[in-house]
């Protein structure tokens, strides 16, 4: 459900906030959308500025995350467009995360040099991308890739041959060979190769700072530069690199950290890119009884606001 807030100041002027949704577990993400601002707001959580994208005439839409180490409770979302502040306190809960133990080649889990140096520099690489933060070119919501049964979900606590511990950052989706891997939005090649962990990878740039990979296909289809349309195929379901069975291992980087691809798909994207075609009609229905923490700050002139910086 969509919650609305209103910020009304003494002012003839007031801006819509909606986050959805206030409640979250580790790992999950939250879209914010901010109509009828005058200038393009600042919304952080975390600390950190989100980054924004147009969702229509003085709208603006981002993501944010809590990571999974986040610790749990209230974490604030502060939306400020230089004149209002307005402050929500999104909860963010500890979840259950299963453990697992695999047993695995040595040489998949003891590396050689050789070996090591190349899976470094392919870590190094990706987390090169993530940093790059593009204009958006999602749209709409994130479908699944795979319509497959979940071997090993996000989160999961593992144990590699009772010495190595890890914490499996994407879903593991059955399939078989050969199954057609589809784009989880639109989204540009950024990298297709064959790495030692992923196999044959695939990773799409969806701007905003918001990646998804796709790891151990059989092969891939597409060629890095080109941009893909949600539900494309990238790719065939293989089981490439450090994988014991046909699977895709499908992940999702926004602001350089791994995030829950459920989650990612079950935010109604579609509907919060409209609020700023339909405006805040949209969502009359759907404003909630009770409302959630809020706390505001009480306006401040622009002269004050000079003052203040
Ligand atoms: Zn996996």
């Amino acid at each position: 459900m969509f919650i609305a807030l209103v910020y009304a100041a003494a002012q003839a002027y007031a801006f819509t906030v909606v986050v959805h949704p206030l409640d979250i577990t580790r790992g999950d993400p939250f879209v914010v959308v901010v109509s009828n601002t005058t200038e393009p707001p600042s919304v952080e959580f975390g600390g950190a500025g989100l980054p924004l994208s147009s969702c229509g005439e003085a709208c603006y839409i981002a993501l944010g995350l809590a990571p999974l180490d986040t610790k749990p409770g209230g974490s604030p979302l502060k939306v400020s467009d230089g004149l209002l502040n307005v402050s929500l306190a999104i909860q963010v809960h500890e979840g259950e995360f299963a453990s697992q133990s695999l047993t695995l080649p040595k040489d998949k889990v003891t590396l050689s040099p050789e070996d090591e140096a190349r899976a470094d520099d392919e870590a190094l690489r990706m987390r090169g991308l993530w940093a790059i933060v593009n204009p958006r070119l999602w749209e709409g919501d994130f479908i699944m890739p795979l319509g497959g049964s979940i071997s090993t979900g996000f989160g999961t606590v593992r144990l590699m041959n009772e010495t190595k511990r890890s914490i499996h950052s994407g879903l593991d989706i059955r399939g078989g060979y050969g199954t057609p891997i589809l784009a989880a939005n639109t989204g540009k090649v950024v990298m297709d190769e064959d790495t030692f962990f992923g196999g044959n990878t695939v990773i799409l740039d969806h701007g905003m700072g918001l990646y998804t990979v796709y790891l151990h296909m059989q092969e891939s289809r597409v060629i890095v530069g080109e941009v893909v349309a949600k539900g494309e195929t990238v790719g065939f379901v293989g089981s490439t690199g450090r994988s014991t069975g046909p699977h895709l291992h499908y992940s999702v980087k926004l602001a350089a950290t791994s995030i829950n691809p459920h989650a990612l798909t079950a935010l109604p994207l579609g509907r919060a890119q409209a609020m700023g075609l339909g405006g805040a009609s949209v969502l009359e229905d759907k404003i909630p009884s009770s409302t959630p923490p809020l706390s505001t700050t009480p306006p401040l002139t622009k002269q004050q606001q000079v003052q203040r910086q």
